[in-house]
């Protein structure tokens, strides 16, 4: 058994399993596509996973805005306090 096959593959459009038989280039032999190319599948690291999940959006609903946006200005009139 020679276990010369190179790198194993399962082909990201096809989904062909092949080796790429230490080729530059791991291309599906049925479908031709460059493995390269294949979209990222790297597991994302449990903290990219988290922090995307629980990602902190600070865009508040726009829906949710009302006409108090004057709260704002008045926080200026804090230091006022004399
Ligand atoms: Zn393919």
């Amino acid at each position: 058994m020679a276990r010369d096959l190179g790198s194993k593959y399962v082909c990201f459009k096809c989904g062909t399993k092949f080796y790429d038989l230490k080729k530059p280039v791991p291309a599906c032999p049925k479908c031709g596509a460059d493995q390269r190319d294949a979209p990222v599948a790297k597991p994302l690291s449990a903290r990219a996973a988290r922090a995307a999940a629980a990602a902190p959006k600070t865009e508040e609903p726009e829906a949710a805005a009302t006409e108090e946006e004057d709260t704002e200005t008045e926080e200026e009139e804090d230091d006022d306090e004399d």
